[in-house]
């Protein structure tokens, strides 16, 4: 029995010269660094949401097998991590895209090009490491990432109309006066009461991540991504970028993306009362309607060093202002302890400041609660 199976998949070449083509996010074409010359190729925008019973049809990897690319450019035998969908020779940097439909896994639907190279992300890496007060000045000023590679995030989308029956108790904070050992208080306390009804609510484009390449936190900085860059799938768009599948289950996803949505659901039940607090309250949903996606998100990777320790950080691979001259980034950057000090030194400076202030427009003596914590130990003691 063979274990290796050979992976298909794309190498575009140049129609001048012969070189590898890979994608050039500036233009928006393939692009030949030999010749200069740009190619078009099929660009779509409409993009279409699947039907939920298209995931019982897909066929999970078999994980005896492993697969290989030769290289059409260099002729070298490359193996391919099961989950790999694009990535580059490690021979001759040609990059190569996986014949997503000969995967044997959900094939993607859409994705976001790239807008803007690597050089730009660095730009944006460096004011990005500026703007890091509490780091040391070395590194905001003199350091450089040590490289940086353009990355497709795979996610998974959910769309759903969903449907609601709740029933049980919530709370509102309410404040009351009461009279004790012959003092005035005033206290919170919670008002329950009974609710029961339903609730309609859709929902549009909920992002699951389908790897752990990256963390939630980091994954949720870089959003929201603009709906109007999103484009149907073509191999294309990822030649010259390293692009990995999903290795998060669709139907799993599904479950977290359920969650999400539960919450929502719970907390517009609660605006819905003006309430504050959630007692013994039971929501049982069913989605009336429900789509999903495939999509691959750009994102720039990125670590520095700074004293023998590296810092990752994540630049989005797409303007986020309509100017285009931001992009949003997420990441770790060391923290200057000195720094953090000065600020503790000085909060505390400005607090007690203030507090003289007051004291001096009341009238009152300062630091008169200290006398009074005395007098209460007497009492004790
Ligand atoms: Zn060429
Ligand atoms: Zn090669």
């Amino acid at each position: 029995m063979n274990n290796e199976v050979q992976q298909q998949g794309y190498q575009h070449k140049c129609q001048n010269c012969g070189s590898s083509l890979r994608f050039d996010a500036d233009s928006g074409k393939l692009f030949c660094e030999h010749c200069k010359s740009h190619f078009e190729f099929d660009q779509s925008t409409a993009v279409m949401e699947r039907d939920f019973a298209d995931l019982v049809t897909f066929s999970s990897w078999d994980e005896s097998k492993v697969a290989f690319y030769r290289c059409q450019n260099c002729g070298a035998s490359t193996v391919l991590p099961r989950t790999s969908l694009a990535t580059e020779c490690p021979f001759c940097q040609s990059p190569f895209v996986a014949d997503e439909t000969a995967t044997g896994m959900v094939r993607p639907d859409s994705l976001i090009p790239f807008e803007f190279t690597d050089e730009e992300a660095a730009k944006q890496l460096t004011r990005w490491r500026k703007r890091r007060l509490f780091a040391p000045n070395k590194f905001r000023k003199r350091t450089k990432e040590k490289g940086i590679k353009g990355v497709f995030v795979p996610t998974w989308t959910f769309d759903a109309v969903t449907l609601s029956n709740y029933s049980g108790t919530l709370g509102k904070r309410r404040t009351r006066t009461v009279r004790r050992n012959g003092k005035t208080h005033t206290e919170t306390y919670i008002h329950w009461f009974s609710v029961s009804g339903d609730i309609t609510m859709t929902f549009d484009d909920i992002f699951v991540r389908a790897n752990d390449n990256i963390t939630d936190g980091y994954f949720n900085k870089l959003q929201p991504y603009d709906k109007s860059k999103y484009v149907v799938y073509s191999d294309e768009y990822l030649a010259g970028y390293i692009a990995d599948n999903y290795t998060v289950d669709p139907l799993d996803a599904f479950q977290i993306a359920r969650k999400r949505m539960d919450a929502r659901i719970r907390s517009a039940i609660m605006s819905k009362y003006n309430a504050d607090v959630q007692g013994t309250l039971m929501v049982d949903t069913q989605e009336t309607q429900k789509s999903f996606k495939y999509m691959m998100l750009p994102v720039y990777v990125a670590s520095t060093k700074y004293h023998g320790k590296l810092y990752s950080q994540y630049v989005s691979g797409v303007y986020s202002d309509a100017k285009r001259t931001k992009a949003k980034i997420a990441g770790k950057s060391p923290v200057s302890f000195w720094k953090v000090l000065a600020t503790v030194l000085a909060g505390i400076a400005a607090v007690v400041g203030i507090y003289l202030l007051v004291c001096h427009v009341n009238g009152t003596q300062p630091f008169d609660f200290l006398m009074q914590a005395d007098q209460v130990k007497n009492l004790i003691g």
